[in-house]
């Protein structure tokens, strides 16, 4: 067992993400991507609520080299809101649970989607990109929110790059 697991599994169990060490960042995003993936993705055939009470979605952030699929890869299929974005969603089309976001570009971190953890899951950190909220919805007094980014946030993914490198 590596230290401090977590293991994304879709909704009926053929697939299964794992990750392991320290999250980078655990967070409800609010942007205007997530909260559009949120509405399209919950409304396929038989698919989990994507979004809270206040559009947030929650995402635990793993560095990329700490993230594997260990089953069912072949059932993970890219869901991209537009043809040209760089961001795809990963969904199990077993069950159409959403398990991750994938970047194409050298962003080196995965967001696995925090309703499919289990394991060693970290507490959620902040609310963030709350500027894109729709009017008249409440946040929810929970963890601190911010309208972009938190430095914490900035910080953890600048170190977690380094680290990266000198783990090579
Ligand atoms: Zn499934
Ligand atoms: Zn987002």
């Amino acid at each position: 067992m590596k230290d401090k697991q977590v293991m994304a599994r879709c909704s009926c169990g053929q697939v299964e993400i794992e990750a392991w060490g320290k999250p980078i960042a655990s967070v409800i995003c609010h942007c205007d991507d997530c909260q559009a993936a949120g509405r399209a993705l919950g409304a396929l055939p038989d698919a989990p609520p994507l979004l809270d009470t206040a559009g947030g979605t929650g995402n635990v952030l793993y560095r990329k080299d700490r993230v594997q699929v260990s089953k069912g890869g072949h059932l993970l299929e890219a869901h991209k809101l537009t043809p040209d974005t760089k961001t795809s969603r990963m969904v199990a089309t077993c069950c159409n649970a959403p398990m991750a976001i994938t970047f194409d570009d050298a962003r080196h971190w995965v967001p696995l989607y925090r309703d499919r953890l289990e394991g060693a899951v970290p507490p959620v950190q902040w609310r963030i990109c709350t500027k894109f909220r729709p009017p008249g919805v409440e946040l929810p007094d929970d963890v601190p929110a911010y309208a972009m980014y938190p430095f914490g946030m900035m910080a953890g993914l600048a170190l977690s790059a380094v680290a990266m490198l000198v783990a090579r």
